[in-house]
């Protein structure tokens, strides 16, 4: 029996079956017992195979690598030393080079003790003797990659994959034209009561619970879904074949299900549950940012609807470009003096006189043009520049209401104010410090908070209005019947007016007999049940104008009477218009 060193290395070439001993041996025998000390001495596996598939000649690290010794390597083919080989891309490679005389390079698997896997890095070099084939085991670097790549594509805090695993399998079944048919459905969960969580409870708990939730998560999705956490509390799922509304919708509804539901954690007991935002391509997004984009954006409206899910609407999408660039605008303009308040007058029914003039703003961008308040107060309140804007309206409208006043009118002006007003401390010392240095009686100043930003937080609300209302200011509740206030909490505010929400009006005013006739009865008689004024908004029509004077609507606003308008106009309105004149000189 030959031993590795008289038949191993390179001598091995001139074993009889072999085929010519190779012009890089030389045909010397010193040269061949150099070459297979040095061959030996390498750390890479290094192999002769013969064009019959035999191996001809393997240093020590090959047979360290194969775990096979050189006797039962040498003269034997590929298939008969390793069973199962020739399945193998590397056999291919050799194959390919011994029959057509290609190199190749290649980085493969292979089998490690105890069950393990390594890569080994592979060169294929065509020889006159057949086929040349290094391999070097990059197993190390391939485990750090493979920790690059866990870092790169997991979460480690739920061992699920992250955003940029999901984009990449976005872009597999996109490219694949594996979307399915009908589409694909991103939806994005949003636990909630996390930050309460963290807060209440610490972040061990936060963390514990982000556990729960991708837990349940996983349990509840097919295989063939992908998940995701995309970061914080927001968690992806990718479901292919699920691009029509009422499947995706089904789905979210399975998933809050799923995830929802009391879930102990370390001892205290957490109500788990999500709302979900969708998005479907291609109707909402051809690429992974503008899906995911859309689905978050939907996720935002799901926080504001009472089902728990929104599937993305391009009408209901505020987050535009302009948007944004209008959030940065907003402080300079009010220096700039961009703003401008149009005044619409309130009358009473009984007499038709004016009694008020509402102060409504108005943008003049130098850019965009006139911008309606619709569009940029909820961008103030989301900035914080909602103080400073209000205190320039309540200041702008008290300097026009003593005008008024100087010239012998006696009529208040209403101001809107936004919740971030109300949660503000220093907000009533600032009107009191106005009212002051503007000359302005607290009476004159009427001050209109909305219905539903009441019930964002009614204890400090009503703490807020209690502080106003000592004032002496008058306090009114508009876009009354919107905002589920209870009859108990409004009881106990110190308000004066209720302004019905215009939504009441209807096309032509309120028709007798009609729902919102009967609605806008019910509130005249809470209303004045609590002694308050009742105020209809929104009156487009004489007809509207009849019907509420017999529904014992105390005062109307409305384009029928006048629409907003700047303050000049305003002043020339009530010289000029009946209702004005009525107001200037009263009827006896
Ligand atoms: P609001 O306080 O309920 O004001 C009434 C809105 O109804 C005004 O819209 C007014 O132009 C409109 N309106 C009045 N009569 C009629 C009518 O007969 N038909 C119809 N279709 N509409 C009528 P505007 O000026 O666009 O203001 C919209 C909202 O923006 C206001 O609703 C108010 O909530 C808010 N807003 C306006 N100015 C300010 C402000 O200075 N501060 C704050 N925080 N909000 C403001
Ligand atoms: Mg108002
Ligand atoms: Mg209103």
């Amino acid at each position: 029996m030959r031993t590795d060193d008289e038949s191993g290395g390179p001598a091995g070439l001139r074993a009889p079956d072999v085929p010519g001993e190779g012009p890089w041996l030389g045909g010397c025998d010193t040269a061949a017992a150099d070459f297979r000390r040095a061959f030996d001495a390498l750390p890479a596996a290094c192999q002769i195979v013969a064009r019959d598939r035999r191996f001809l000649y393997a240093n020590q690290a090959a047979a360290l690598q194969g775990r096979r010794t050189r006797d039962e390597m040498l003269g034997r083919t590929m298939g008969a030393v390793y069973p199962g080989i020739e399945l193998s891309e590397m056999y291919g490679a050799i194959c390919r080079c011994l029959d057509e005389g290609t190199a190749a390079r290649l980085e493969t698997e292979y089998p490690i003790p105890y069950g393990a896997t390594g890569w080994i890095d592979v060169h294929v070099q065509p020889i006159p003797e057949g086929a040349l084939v290094l391999a070097t085991d990059i197993t190390p670097r391939k485990q750090v990659e493979q920790g690059l790549r866990r870092l790169v594509h997991f979460d480690l805090l739920t061992g699920l994959p992250n955003r940029s695993h999901m984009e990449e399998c976005f872009g597999r079944l996109a490219t694949h034209g594996r979307t399915g048919n009908g589409g694909l459905a991103l939806l994005v969960l949003g636990v909630r009561r996390l930050r309460d969580v963290n807060f209440a409870l610490g972040r061990r708990h936060g963390d514990a619970l982000l556990r729960a939730a991708a837990g349940r998560l996983r349990s509840a999705v097919a295989e063939s879904a992908e998940i995701a956490r995309l970061d914080g509390d927001h968690f992806g799922v990718l479901l292919a074949g699920a691009g029509s509304r009422a499947v995706a919708e089904r789905a979210a509804a399975a998933l809050r299900e799923a995830v929802s539901g009391p879930e102990r954690i370390e001892g205290v007991t957490v109500d788990l549950a999500a709302r979900v935002g969708i998005a479907l391509s291609p109707e909402h997004g051809t690429d992974f940012p503008s899906l995911l984009r859309n689905a978050e954006v939907a996720l935002h409206l799901a926080h504001q609807s009472d089902s728990g899910q929104a599937v993305y609407a391009p009408s209901a999408d505020g987050f535009t470009p302009r948007r944004l660039a209008l959030m940065a605008d907003l402080l300079p303009a009010i220096e700039q003096q961009q703003f401008v308040l149009h005044f619409q007058p309130i009358i009473e029914l009984d007499t038709g006189t004016v009694v008020e003039f509402e102060a409504l703003i108005r943008w003049k961008h130098p850019v965009h043009g006139v911008i309606p308040p619709d569009e940029f107060i909820s961008l103030a309140e989301h900035t914080g520049a909602i103080r400073p804007l209000t205190l320039w309206v309540a200041r702008t409208a008290l300097e026009a209401c003593r005008e008024l006043h100087r010239t012998g009118l006696s009529l208040t002006v209403a101001v809107n104010i936004s919740a971030r007003n109300l949660g503000d401390d220093a907000f009533v010392d600032q009107i009191e410090r106005l009212l002051a240095e503007t000359g302005a009686r607290p009476g004159w100043l009427d001050l209109e908070l909305t219905e539903s930003m009441l019930m964002q937080d009614p204890d400090r609300a009503r703490e807020a209005l209690e502080r106003l209302g000592k004032l002496g200011l008058r306090l009114s509740i508009d876009d009354f019947g919107t905002g589920y206030s209870s009859l108990g909490y409004l009881r106990k505010l110190p308000v004066h007016a209720l302004k019905i929400d215009r939504s009441f009006m209807g096309a032509g005013g309120p028709t007798p007999g009609r729902r919102d006739s009967v609605i806008i009865r019910a509130v005249v008689d809470v209303g004045h049940a609590m002694g308050l004024h009742v105020v209809a908004e929104g009156v487009e029509t004489e007809d509207g104008i009849d019907a509420l004077k017999k529904l014992g609507c105390d005062r109307a606003q409305g384009y029928y009477i006048a629409r907003p308008m700047p303050v000049e106009d305003a002043r020339r309105w009530l010289r000029e218009s009946p209702w004005g004149l009525r107001s200037i000189r009263p009827s006896a």
